[in-house]
């Protein structure tokens, strides 16, 4: 059985994650961390998860949990780099799947796999995107000379913008044609912005609803356009990733994975 900790757990992913570890046969829920101030802390995880109560309490400590645990997995919107720090030295692994989190945190959770951790970071732990991200960097080579525009929707509840995804697709683009991603981007347009050159690639962020993640890359030129799309119609479409790279994690060498590793997409 490989013991998992959720962080973030009253959280809409949060709650997607504990209803999937408790439904997995060779997993067991044995921790679930809020913030402090959360209303949810001492319920019950499975109460919480709108299912039956599963014997563990929300609390606001990792560190005493994690003796008992194989595996963090965190969506928390709060303090990831602490959470995985405190996983790796105690050789717990860690799935980190909050997004934003800008390249110094980045850099922060490669420093703690140099140091012998073992963890997976992705902005999108779903199976689909990931295919995404390969067909996209494949058809920017293929389609080298041709405008691209990353389109996101999500729910009117999403903190960040652009999502975590739009933004991996935009660094695979940049990858395949061998371009400095900051010196390209154009996140949305207004005003009197000129024309479009050739090389720029656009990113726009659409929010309502409750839509629970749709990206699509525009390949376009003069007389046709290609479109990539994927649309997540539920959130276990990443949870059951995360299962996946908490699996992954157990026979894993010390490194910081992505899904595309998870996957083998690699
Ligand atoms: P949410 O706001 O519903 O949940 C976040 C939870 O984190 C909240 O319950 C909050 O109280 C909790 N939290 C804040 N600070 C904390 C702390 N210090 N310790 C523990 N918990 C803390 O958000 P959500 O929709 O569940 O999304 C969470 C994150 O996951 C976002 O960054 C989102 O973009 C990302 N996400 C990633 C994927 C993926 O596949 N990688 C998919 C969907 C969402």
């Amino acid at each position: 059985m490989v013991r998992v900790i959720v962080v973030g757990a009253a959280g809409r992913m949060g709650r997607t994650l504990i209803k999937s570890v408790v439904e997995a046969e060779d997993m067991e829920l044995v921790g679930a961390v809020e913030w402090a101030q959360c209303p949810a802390l001492g319920m019950d995880a499975g109460v919480c998860a709108g299912l039956k109560p599963c014997g563990v309490k929300l609390t606001a400590e990792l560190r005493p949990l994690l003796k008992g645990a194989d595996v963090i997995i965190d969506f928390s919107t709060g303090t990831v780099v602490e959470n995985a720090t405190a996983a790796v030295e105690a050789n717990v692994a860690a799935v980190v799947g909050t997004t934003a989190l800008g390249d110094d945190k980045i850099a922060a959770l490669r420093g703690l796999a140099a140091k012998g951790g073992r963890l997976v970071q992705a902005t999108n732990m779903s199976v689909g995107v990931n295919l995404l991200f390969h067909l996209c960097g494949e058809v920017a080579k293929i389609l080298g000379d041709y405008d691209v525009e990353i389109i996101e929707t999500h729910h009117n509840q999403k903190k960040d913008a652009p999502s975590g995804t739009a933004m991996t697709l935009a660094e695979v683009v940049a990858a395949a044609r061998e371009v400095c991603l900051k010196d390209e981007i154009r996140n949305g347009r207004s005003g009197l912005p000129g024309a479009r050159t050739p090389s720029e690639i656009g990113v726009h962020a659409v929010r309502g609803g409750d839509v629970v993640g749709d990206h699509t890359v525009l390949f376009a030129t003069q007389g046709e356009r290609v479109e990539l799309t994927h649309k997540a119609s539920s959130r276990e479409t990443f949870t059951k990733g995360a299962l996946r790279a908490a699996r992954f994690l157990q026979d894993a060498k010390p490194g910081l994975y992505t899904m595309r590793d998870v996957l083998g997409f690699n």
